[in-house]
């Protein structure tokens, strides 16, 4: 065994798909969730598989963990809007409160400590596309800065760790990342537009659907992310995950209506307050540290998320 990991949030998306990749390299890992937004569906398959544990826990509470732990990834956090804005306390609960908790973990145990940051730290950029560098412009008390301010908060806690107890921290911007165990309820565009589009129901554009996102598949973001987990001399580093391959929301729908050669129409509903224009990540300096770049085409990733979309609509699934 290479060491053990703590996922939190490992029942959910990204969570459920770090358990699995690092399990693959030999790592034991604890996966923790509380099941809020996660599902046990996602990582139904790992519990028999060696060095694999789960615990049902909200990381706002103390974390007790008797075992030695190497590395501890904070991705516990609801990370829809649409949930986000559903559980708003606990979201900034888990982002602070979750954050200190986990950091106090990763300085009892002398742990490595990865923070799941957002592009939503840029909030509705000035500037295009955004670099590390780039402070963002977050309206501090719109309906998104219960996650925005909150990721900006764990961020800060994270470096103050670094800075004050010597923590060796490494913290992930993460951009608009789709593919297999999004829920299809989750409400964020690629499942709706994919759910929709193959119940032919009409396609919800938000606005006229010229605001843009940059979208990443998970195997792709999950490959930088273990990069940056497990390289060495990238101690106190902020890097920008994600796909700079930019589309608009109205092209995103043209897609997957093609894709899916669906007869769905669209329709424009309101913008939600604070919505970002334009979102797309510079990634140069994770290329050059981690020497990661995406590679799954939109095409390649969206057939097989709608093969899992399909699967579990099946299943009844949500
Ligand atoms: N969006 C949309 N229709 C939907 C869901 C989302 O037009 O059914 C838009 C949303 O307004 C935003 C973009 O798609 O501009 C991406 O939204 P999502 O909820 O996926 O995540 P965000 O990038 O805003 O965090």
């Amino acid at each position: 065994m290479r060491g053990t990991v703590i996922v939190t949030g490992g029942a959910g998306f990204i969570g459920s798909h770090l358990c699995e990749r690092f399990l693959r390299e030999g790592f034991r890992v604890i996966a923790m969730d509380s099941l809020l937004t996660g599902s046990l569906d996602n990582i139904a398959h790992l519990f028999e598989m060696e060095g694999f544990k789960f615990i049902k826990y909200d990381v706002t509470n103390f974390i007790y963990v008797k075992e030695d732990i190497d590395i501890i990834l904070h991705f516990a956090c609801p990370a829809s809007p649409a949930d986000y804005l559903k559980h708003p306390i606990h979201t900034m609960k888990v982002d602070s409160i979750g954050t200190l908790n986990t950091l106090g973990l990763a300085k009892a145990k002398k742990a490595r400590y990865l923070l799941a940051s957002t592009s939503e730290v840029y909030g509705d950029p000035e500037v295009h596309p955004q670099p590390e560098s780039y402070w963002g412009r977050v309206n501090p008390i719109g309906p998104r800065s219960v996650y925005d301010e909150a990721k900006r908060f764990a961020e800060a806690m994270a470096m103050a760790y670094h800075r004050e107890h010597g923590i060796d921290v490494r913290i992930a911007r993460i951009f608009n990342t789709y593919g297999p165990r999004m829920r299809l309820d989750d409400g964020r565009v690629i499942p709706n537009f994919i759910t929709q589009a193959l119940r032919g129901e009409p396609l919800t554009v938000y606005g006229d659907g010229s605001q843009t996102r940059s979208f990443c598949y998970i195997d792709d973001l999950v490959e930088g992310i273990y990069r940056l987990a497990t390289y060495d001399g990238l101690n106190g580093e902020v890097l920008n995950l994600g796909n700079p391959e930019e589309y608009s929301v109205i092209e995103l729908a043209r897609i997957i209506i093609d894709l899916l050669k669906s007869s769905s129409s669209v329709v424009y509903k309101p913008l939600p307050q604070d919505d970002p224009r334009r979102r797309r990540p510079d990634i140069t300096k994770a290329m050059k540290l981690l020497n990661w770049r995406p590679i799954t085409p939109l095409l390649e990733g969206l057939t097989r998320t709608v093969e899992y979309f399909r699967r579990r609509g099946k299943e009844g699934g949500k």
